[in-house]
């Protein structure tokens, strides 16, 4: 039997549990909370496995068992916020077909909306007005996506059969067919300069904040959009609006922000040319994600490495 802990602060822990029961019924599954009256979490030393959604500072290194740490996201920027992170425990993202399902579902839907200007289109609608644009060659939209992970590279392999000219930048050059390659810091310029829809699913890493700025942005072909699905931290939120405000960038969609819930009064929200949404680009589901979770547990108690961890020097 394996005792595992479960800890996100904030969210409903029912349907990790369930999920989590359903598919290692014998594991011990217990909630922590910051309420006494509530924490499961019993002997620290009980505790083998930690999954984790923005742990409170401190609490995993209190557990002198622990053999990993699950993100319960792709992304394990909020692990960083603990300072404490206990040394020589491996910590493991998230990897999960509806993670990366949804990811790509969201990156089509907006590259299209982008592509097919229905933005335009809808501004027109709320006029009354009946008008139409030349109709765009999907041949000829140049789409380039930041970061050729997981969920980058399922995106750019989905764009490809709709015909669009895809590239991907990464640190590392990639080999995905019809997807031109650009990596390393001297090939992110070139790749701007091509790319006329582009898409961010970078982790966000010291290497990576604040990557979309004036001069990134300044090295998009004029009329470029944006679809940020990464993180907030990687836009420079007033050069994007100086370089929307200027007709240089057409529009963005923003899906992740520096500060979330975006505060009420963030020109994001009543921006013409910004679509926000509420981070949910692609969410973790409990079951699907549970299967990763479970699987590697049961990796590791076989005496297998765990699949995925991440790198504590990158940060990614
Ligand atoms: P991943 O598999 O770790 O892929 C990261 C990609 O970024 C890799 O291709 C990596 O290059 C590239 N990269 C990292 N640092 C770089 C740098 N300094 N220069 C150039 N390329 C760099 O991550 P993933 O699973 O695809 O997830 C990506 C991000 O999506 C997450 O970190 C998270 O922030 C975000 N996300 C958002 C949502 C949402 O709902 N909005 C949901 C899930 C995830 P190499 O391949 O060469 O290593």
């Amino acid at each position: 039997m394996v005792t595992v802990l479960y800890m996100a602060p904030g969210d409903k822990p029912d349907p990790w549990r369930d999920a989590f029961l359903a598919q290692m019924p014998d594991a011990d599954f217990r909630v922590w909370s910051d309420d006494p009256a509530k924490d499961e979490t019993g002997d620290p030393a009980d505790i083998q496995y930690a999954i984790v959604w923005k742990p409170k500072p401190g609490v995993l290194k209190s557990l002198p068992n622990l053999k990993a740490i699950f993100s319960m996201g792709a992304g394990v920027d909020h692990l960083w916020n603990d300072p404490e992170l206990p040394d020589g425990v491996p910590l493991v993202r998230l990897v999960d077909r509806c993670l990366t399902q949804g990811m790509s579902e969201y990156v089509l839907y907006w590259t299209i909306h982008h592509h097919r200007k229905m933005g335009v289109y809808a501004g027109w609608t709320a006029e009354h007005r009946w008008k139409r644009l030349r109709q765009a060659d999907a041949e000829q939209r140049r789409v380039g996506i930041l970061g050729l992970g997981e969920l980058g590279s399922d995106a750019a392999q989905k764009l490809v059969p709709l015909h669009y000219q895809v590239a991907g930048w990464a640190r590392t050059k990639k080999d995905i067919p019809g997807v031109e390659s650009f990596h390393g810091p001297d090939q992110l310029i070139p790749f701007l300069n091509r790319t006329e829809i582009l898409v961010c699913l970078l982790p966000l890493t010291p290497d990576t904040q604040g990557i979309i700025n004036k001069d990134t942005l300044a090295a998009l072909p004029k009329g470029a959009c944006l679809i940020n699905c990464a993180r907030g931290g990687h836009v420079v939120d007033d050069d994007l609006i100086a370089a929307i405000e200027s007709g240089h960038i057409e529009a963005a969609t923003l899906d992740v922000f520096h500060t979330e819930p975006l505060p009420d009064d963030h020109p994001y929200w009543s921006h013409p040319k910004v679509t926000v949404t509420p981070h949910m680009a692609s969410l973790t589901v409990p079951h699907s994600s549970t299967e990763w979770y479970v699987k590697n547990i049961q990796r590791m108690e076989a005496g297998e490495p765990p699949l995925n961890t991440v790198d504590r020097g990158t940060r990614y």
